[in-house]
């Protein structure tokens, strides 16, 4: 069974007819369970849709920040355009706390930074991480971390916002360690982890996992196998990220979860370790992860 930790069966440009097709491929597929990630409110209905229609789909609800523009002026110095903002946010929020009691809502996500496109929101980006990592802490989600260009930025606003305090370590059980026994563990998947293997155990150590996909079957992908063949596989999760980033040798084409095949043999590979057995322990972290 392969598990993959962060794909969007909900992307909005399918049909409902290609989502059924989509549907149909991964269950004929050794796919077994799927993250369903949202970027948006409506994105996370139609997430917790498929999680009602489908056993083996559960779903991420949150705002990606792609969306933070939304938000203008909520760092503003207009005290007028600020509370408009900070209503809006507000209101979205409540939406997804909702969205986030349903029984197969397994996590706050997709939320991080973005600073490759975004370029003039970036407080905005920040204000709307910052009340989404609290909201995952008042309702003890695990989280689901997007960022891209923000490397430390990111690191220290989880820090500051107690996604990896003590406190927040006690409401989940504890992992497998490296090497025998067990430690806490944060439940923060770094999703499409794209820093250095430095990066990646310190993450690591601070109670993160490490989510992989596409990238790590890449040519230009020597970072990311790095990060596979350094980390302990206690520390790893599988992912497609799909309709994006489609691994090799399907690279270029829409990316699907069963595709997933790929990128647990090259980690396999990178980790020198049998492909069923790689395949069963990275379903195990997946669904430990994710409470299934
Ligand atoms: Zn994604």
């Amino acid at each position: 069974m392969l598990f993959d930790a962060h794909t969007h069966l909900n992307f909005e440009k399918y049909t409902e007819e290609e989502r059924r097709g989509l549907a149909a491929e991964i269950e004929a597929s050794d796919v077994g369970c799927i993250i369903d990630v949202a970027d948006c409110v409506e994105a996370a209905k139609l997430a917790l849709k498929d999680a009602d229609d489908y056993p083996w789909c559960y779903a991420a609800v949150g705002i990606h920040p792609d969306h933070a523009r939304d938000y203008e002026g909520i760092c503003g110095d207009d005290p007028e355009k600020r509370r408009a903002a900070d209503a809006r946010l507000e209101a979205d929020l409540e939406e997804i706390r909702k969205l986030a009691a349903h029984p197969k809502a397994v996590a706050i996500g997709e939320i991080g930074l973005d600073y490759y496109y975004g370029t003039d929101d970036r407080d905005e980006q920040q204000e709307l991480f910052r009340r989404q990592i609290r909201l995952a802490n008042e309702l003890r989600m695990p989280i689901m971390i997007h960022t891209r260009d923000a490397h430390q930025l990111t690191m220290d606003i989880l820090k500051e916002e107690g996604a990896f305090s003590d406190e927040r370590k006690t409401w989940f059980p504890e992992r497998p360690a490296a090497g025998g026994g067990t430690e806490p563990d944060a439940r923060v998947q770094m999703h499409c982890f794209s820093g250095s293997p430095e990066l990646a155990l310190q993450y690591a150590k601070l109670g993160a996992t490490m989510s992989l996909g596409g990238p790590v079957t890449f040519k230009n992908g020597k970072k990311a196998a790095e990060v596979v063949r350094q980390l302990p596989i206690e520390y790893l999760m599988s992912e497609t990220d799909a309709p994006y980033m489609a691994p090799e040798p399907l690279r270029g084409r829409p990316n699907k979860p069963p595709y997933i095949e790929h990128i647990v043999r090259r980690m396999a590979l990178l980790k020198g370790m049998e492909y069923d057995e790689t395949a069963r322990v990275l379903t195990e972290n997946g669904k430990r992860f994710f409470g299934i």
